[in-house]
């Protein structure tokens, strides 16, 4: 039977992205040799790292004065490598969940760190609006998609200090306004690659401004220059990325990716709501995530959460379970997942309703 993909990270991928990566790891480029084996710095690879760079500039329509680099250490490295490069004595977060809390941890050894809202009184089911923030912040960070929690700013905003934003979880879900934004990160193993490659969007003109000194491997300005080439970088999960953007610019680019999520999310919140048996965390429609969709029994129907669980997994639904900060469910559908998932886990939430 087929198997409907709803994990939250490592997550879906396209058949595309897999398929050719299993070629290359057989024979990369014709060289007769598998991909895993050969120099990072060989030509072939070398123009892999550079499409690679290329199709993340061209889909986000990411303007001059950006580089975009491809790390490691995972969205995790990136919680001490923004304040290590950007924070000079103060920053602001915005607390929407755990990462978000995970990297306001690490933010506190390099200074003082202005929590401006958080939703953590709630178990982070909504947004945080309506804070203000300190003028003199070197910059304001916020988690876009809240992976564990299914809440997601699905706005640019416009702030009044330097906007970094961890979206490891929904980049290339939908077009962004990249010029407001000072730098994005995020771990690949979600709407990307296999774990193991992080990218990094930065404005070039913020760095440089902090007195301390930044060991090399932590130093963006050092990657920048190599373009990603400064150690030997994840080869195989570079390569994979550059297969997800060539399928995602097949598949129409970043607004048909957009469409599609729209049409995915609706069909299984509107389920959600219509359906007696289960209710979603997420009360305000406008904070609800398109990547993570969360979703409990009502009430009423608590004692039959483990047998749901059964039956979805008898129908052939994969990576279901809640995360266990949250309970009940959670199904992601990033944008390799088919409308066809979608609606196999509503059919399945049907059929469970009828046999109660
Ligand atoms: C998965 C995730 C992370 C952690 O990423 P790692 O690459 O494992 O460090 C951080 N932030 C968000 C929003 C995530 O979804």
């Amino acid at each position: 039977m087929k198997k409907h993909n709803f994990y939250a990270g490592p997550s879906i991928l396209s058949e595309y992205t897999i398929r050719n990566t299993a070629d290359a790891i057989l024979d990369f480029a014709g060289m007769g040799l598998s991909i895993m084996e050969i120099s990072h710095r060989s030509k072939e690879f070398v123009a892999v790292m550079d499409q690679a760079q290329l199709l993340f500039k061209e889909l986000l329509e990411i303007p001059d004065g950006y580089s975009v680099l491809f790390l490691q250490g995972g969205a995790s490295m990136q919680f001490c490598m923004v304040p290590y490069n950007l924070m000079s004595k103060k920053a602001a977060y915005l607390d929407t969940g755990s990462w978000a809390s995970k990297a306001i941890k690490e933010a506190k050894l390099f200074g003082e760190v202005d929590v401006v809202a958080s939703s953590k009184e709630s178990t982070y089911s909504y947004i945080p609006k309506g804070y203000e923030l300190p003028p003199d912040a070197d910059y304001f960070h916020i988690t876009t998609n809240n992976t564990i929690y299914g809440t997601e700013i699905r706005e640019d905003l416009d702030v009044s200090v330097p906007l970094v934003a961890d979206m490891s979880s929904d980049i290339f879900s939908r077009p962004l306004d990249v010029s407001k934004y000072a730098l994005i990160y995020g771990g690949a193993q979600k709407n990307l690659a296999p774990s193991g490659v992080t990218f990094v969007i930065v404005k070039n003109n913020i760095l440089g401004k902090v007195d301390r000194a930044i060991p090399t491997m932590l130093d963006y300005k050092v990657h920048i220059e190599k373009e990603s080439m400064f150690n030997t970088p994840p080869v195989v999960p570079v390569f994979a990325a550059l297969k997800t953007l060539e399928w995602y610019k097949q598949q129409g680019g970043v607004e048909a990716m957009h469409q599609s999520n729209l049409a995915k999310a609706a069909l299984l919140y509107n389920e959600i709501d219509r359906n007696k048996l289960f209710r979603c965390n997420v009360e305000d429609e406008a904070d609800r995530s398109i990547m993570n969709v969360t979703f409990v029994m009502d009430a009423d129907y608590q004692e039959l959460e483990a047998d749901f669980l059964a039956f979805a997994t008898e129908k052939g639904m994969v990576g279901i379970k809640g995360h266990r900060s949250v309970g009940g469910f959670r199904a992601s559908i990033y944008n390799a997942m088919p409308l066809t998932s979608v609606d196999a886990l509503v059919k399945t939430m049907k059929e469970f309703e009828q046999k109660h």
